[in-house]
């Protein structure tokens, strides 16, 4: 088995973790009924894309935004 020659400093520890933050998800107003949804995603509220409506918003109600 591999094993690593040396002890991982804290400062080298440090440089590792940071690129590990989280990033918060992204949202923005849908251009319909302004509630907030993902980009590239249907609107979980109104059912509209693109301006237009390509879902039933009584089908939608699984699909919740996390804001
Ligand atoms: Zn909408």
């Amino acid at each position: 088995m591999a094993v690593p020659k040396k002890k991982v400093s804290p400062s080298r520890r440090g440089m590792r973790r940071s690129h590990e933050a989280l990033v918060g998800q992204a949202h923005l107003e849908c251009s319909n009924c302004g509630e907030l949804k993902r980009p590239h995603h249907i609107c979980p509220s109104c059912g509209h894309y693109d301006g237009r409506e390509v879902v039933a918003a009584e089908k939608l109600t699984k699909a919740v935004v996390r804001v």
